[in-house]
């Protein structure tokens, strides 16, 4: 955590996903790259709250970062359904306003957290899902691809493995990769935004805690803004990122404890993962309950720090 928070003026902090990832896992080819791809990520958020833009654009913009990246679970190199397509599912959120958008189920939208965030801005409603998400995309000029676009080797050798298994749901591997980012900008507003694919395998129309407001994702300039990763059904079930807040907000407490305190909650639930969170005086806190978060943050003291295992 940063000294002198009174000095902040702006903070931005991101996840690439909590998962099982440890250094006997990991060779050191796939450290560096994970480590370039949250280091460029942080990069295009921390351009924007530096030249003093908006903590919205700046969790807008490296979540983009990391949804064009293949290596995470969103956009580009998303997970796999059962059936072996990509449906993905985004939410951004201001502090300010507790203005919130999100998407689920969207197959075309290259950018997931741009359709939520028009969401947010040019509609009447706060959650769209399927085809009519991506029917709202086009109506607002947003990009769209063609499902293949979303579609990596690598997870589709995880589907196929998942299913040689012939037992389990889900990725109970935890390969996970979901991303996130808060922030919190010289003007003192929060914002969040998370983008995932979900878990490998998914089906049914799952839906996890990521687009779920108040639950993966969750802004509010009176506690602060968080982003979660993790086993969804578990953070749904706490309403992870509206409890972390509360908690911040009701009870005063700080923000690592405040996450730390739900983690183990949603721990008592069966579920784990992490969480990243930002005050509105700029301090952050990243915790998490697997072996490693994929995960970096900065801020205006000269905090720079990119980390991915437990013990870095
Ligand atoms: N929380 C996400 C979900 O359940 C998965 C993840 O964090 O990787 O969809």
């Amino acid at each position: 955590m940063a000294d002198a928070t009174s000095e902040i003026r702006w903070s931005l902090a991101i996840h690439g996903g909590a998962g099982s990832m440890t250094r006997d896992t990991f060779d050191t080819g796939a450290i560096a790259a994970h480590e370039a791809g949250l280091a460029s990520a942080l990069a295009a958020g921390r351009a924007v709250v530096e030249a003093g833009g908006s903590a919205l654009d700046a969790v807008t913009a490296a979540v983009v970062a990391l949804e064009d990246d293949p290596q995470f679970n969103a956009g580009r190199g998303a997970v796999f359904t059962y059936h072996g397509t990509n449906e993905l599912d985004a939410a951004v959120m201001a502090g300010e306003t507790r203005a919130a958008g999100a998407v689920a189920g969207v197959t075309h939208t290259r950018n997931p957290v741009r359709l939520a965030r028009a969401v947010m801005e040019a509609g009447p409603h706060v959650f769209l899902s399927g085809p009519g998400a991506d029917d709202f995309a086009r109506d607002h000029g947003i990009e769209q691809v063609d499902p293949d676009w979303f579609a990596t080797p690598e997870r589709w050798r995880q589907l196929e493995e998942l299913k040689a298994r012939q037992h389990g749901w889900f990725d109970a591997g935890m390969k996970y990769g979901t991303v996130g980012a808060v922030a919190r900008d010289a003007a003192g507003h929060v914002a969040a935004a998370t983008s995932t694919g979900g878990l490998t395998g998914k089906r049914w129309g799952r839906i996890g805690d990521s687009p779920l407001i108040g639950a993966g994702t969750y802004a509010d300039d009176r506690a602060g803004a968080v982003s979660c990763t993790g086993s969804g059904e578990q953070f749904i079930r706490a309403g992870a990122a509206h409890e972390i807040c509360a908690r911040m907000r009701l009870a005063g407490t700080g923000a690592s404890e405040a996450a730390q305190a739900v983690l183990a909650e949603i721990g008592t639930l069966g579920g784990i993962g992490g969480v990243i969170v930002v005050t509105p005086a700029g301090e952050t806190a990243l915790a998490f309950t697997t072996p490693g978060m994929f995960r970096a943050r900065a801020d205006s003291t000269g905090l720079h720090e990119v980390r991915i295992f437990g013990d870095d």
